[in-house]
């Protein structure tokens, strides 16, 4: 029987397996091996409301319905001359392999590093709300006012004092200048204080010293700046971006690779999402890209065509706490929703990233399109 193997229990790696398994034509059809050292899927976008159990599903709620095996180890190896893998210590053959791995937030290296808080996973949320636990008053400094760091500081502002420390001049650099008011007055409603255009130098148990030599007495540093993908990638052969992703062609198969037999998924892969436009390390990338690598993993197998990637066109729900969220459409992120409105898609978004449950057929149905299927 040949062997499917997906590394990464993300979105990429989850919709992967159930992409394969939709296609493998019943248990004659291909085995389908998921391998993550978690027992769940976490859902990062859930991750800055400071509830992680919330963002936790159990994998086996997804992969056991549809026939797909779930093998709890973490790879250390990946030989793609010899198709296979090592998992624990164990090594395990491939006739196809999907890499789904992730990315990781890159710490610092700044004097007290240890020191710093993070939202990047279930752990990482669970350390910061149990340090905020009881605390009736508290100040937090946010590093980084991107995406995850706006989400972050506004959702704090409703239980402390926020400081927010962006190293450009403005907030939300990478998000342009379309929603850049919204955010602005987001900010103001809520009373968090950006400082731009200075950067945090050390950190220690109770506070942040900036690049200028200013102090801040804080009970909590939360660092968001970017993040990297997987080491993994740098185990198979090929392209790699600036943030350590592998070059894939439109069927997400890993360009440069030479035995043609290993894709890559989510925020691992530099796909092209659009002419000019690579994909962003986001779910909304990820859930597609994982779906088609599952599928055209299992359809080589199975003598069937490959599919194009194809995602729905961009957008983004950028969560504002309190004082709302902000939509917008397009590369150039043009304002659609704000306030309320906003809020209500937001909550809609982060209901519909989790995958249906326990039913078979409801998690094929929802494989069997590209996208998440929210509305725009
Ligand atoms: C706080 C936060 C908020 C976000 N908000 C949004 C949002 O609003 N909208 C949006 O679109 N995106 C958002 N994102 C980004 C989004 O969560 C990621 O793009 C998405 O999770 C990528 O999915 P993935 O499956 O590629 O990787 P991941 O979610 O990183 O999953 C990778 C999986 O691989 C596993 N893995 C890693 N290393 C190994 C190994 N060596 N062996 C085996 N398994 C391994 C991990 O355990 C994990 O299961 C947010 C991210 C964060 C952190």
């Amino acid at each position: 029987m040949s062997h499917i193997v997906i590394v990464g229990g993300g979105f990429a790696g989850v919709w992967g397996a159930v992409a394969a398994a939709r296609v493998r034509g019943g248990e004659d059809g291909p085995r389908i091996t998921l391998v993550t050292p978690d027992d769940d899927l976490v859902l990062r976008p859930r991750l800055h409301r400071l509830d992680p159990d919330a963002a936790r599903v159990p994998l086996k709620r997804i992969l056991a319905p549809v026939g797909a095996e779930h093998l709890r180890a973490k790879v250390t190896d990946i030989d793609t001359a010899g198709h296979r893998i090592t998992a624990d210590g164990r090594e395990i053959g491939y006739d196809r392999l999907v890499l789904a791995a992730g990315s990781r937030l890159v710490l610092p290296d700044l004097p007290g590093a240890e020191h710093l808080f993070d939202v990047d996973t279930a752990e990482g949320t669970a350390r910061l709300a149990a340090r905020l636990r009881g605390l009736d008053e508290f100040t937090a400094v946010v590093v980084g006012a991107g995406f995850t760091g706006l989400e972050v500081a506004t959702e704090l502002a409703a239980r402390g004092k926020v400081v927010l420390v962006e190293r450009s001049d403005v907030v939300g650099p990478d998000l342009g200048p379309g929603p850049r008011p919204v955010i602005e007055a987001a900010l103001a409603e809520l009373g968090v204080r950006p400082l731009l255009g200075t950067t945090v130098a050390a950190v220690d148990a109770g506070g942040a010293t900036l690049a200028d030599g200013t102090r801040i007495s804080a009970d909590v540093v939360v660092w968001t700046g970017g993040v990297q993908a997987s080491p993994l990638t740098a185990l198979v052969p090929g392209e790699r971006d600036g943030l350590g992703r592998l070059a894939v062609d439109r069927h997400l198969r890993v360009l440069g690779e030479a035995s043609g037999d290993v894709f890559a998924a989510g925020d691992v892969a530099a796909a092209l999402a659009e002419p000019g436009r690579h994909v962003l390390q986001c779910c909304q990338h990820a859930v597609p890209m994982g779906k088609v690598a599952g599928r055209n993993a299992a359809a080589g197998l199975l003598g069937l065509p490959p599919e194009d990637f194809a995602p729905d066109p961009y957008a983004t729900c950028l969560d504002l706490g309190a004082a709302g969220a902000v939509t917008t459409m397009g590369w150039e992120r043009t304002v659609r929703l704000t306030g309320a409105a906003a809020k209500e898609r937001k909550e809609l978004v982060l209901r519909m990233i989790q995958p249906p449950l326990d039913d078979a057929a409801e998690i094929f149905r929802a494989a069997s399109r590209q996208g998440v299927g929210i509305p725009r």
